[in-house]
């Protein structure tokens, strides 16, 4: 885990957050500048640093946050009326934390993406 990780910390428990759910894979917790009013954030405790980072072998830890994600959206009950998931990969996505992560925005209409 490199040291300066924040999401490391928050994963290991090192670092504040609200987490809403977590298990021995994932941990997801609130946005701490939301841009909706649902605004979760789902990460895998193994520190990955992006898209660009993965792997062959790491198919079921991605798929198992979507599946985190999906639960997320459950229980902040969004799921029906719909919500975004969204991985920002390096600077010209504006990816600012590297350390792979899943958002999950919803809780109002969105706008439709831009580029
Ligand atoms: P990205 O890297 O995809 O651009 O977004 C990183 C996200 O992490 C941002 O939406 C930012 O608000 C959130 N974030 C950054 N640092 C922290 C933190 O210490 N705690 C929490 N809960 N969220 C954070
Ligand atoms: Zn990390």
């Amino acid at each position: 885990m490199p040291p300066t990780c924040i999401f490391c910390k928050i994963a290991a428990g090192e670092a504040p957050a609200t987490v809403l759910y977590q298990d021995e894979l994932a941990i997801a917790f609130r946005d701490i500048h939301p841009v909706a009013q649902t605004h979760v954030l789902v990460i895998p405790r193994r520190h990955i640093e992006s898209v660009n980072a993965v792997e062959a072998g790491d198919e079921s830890l991605l798929g198992h946050l979507i599946v985190v994600a999906r639960k997320i959206a459950e229980m902040e009950g969004i799921a029906a009326g719909g919500y975004r998931l969204l991985v920002n990969t390096g600077p010209n996505a504006g990816q600012v934390v590297y350390h792979i992560h899943l958002h999950v925005i919803g809780g109002q209409r969105l706008r439709h993406m831009q580029g």
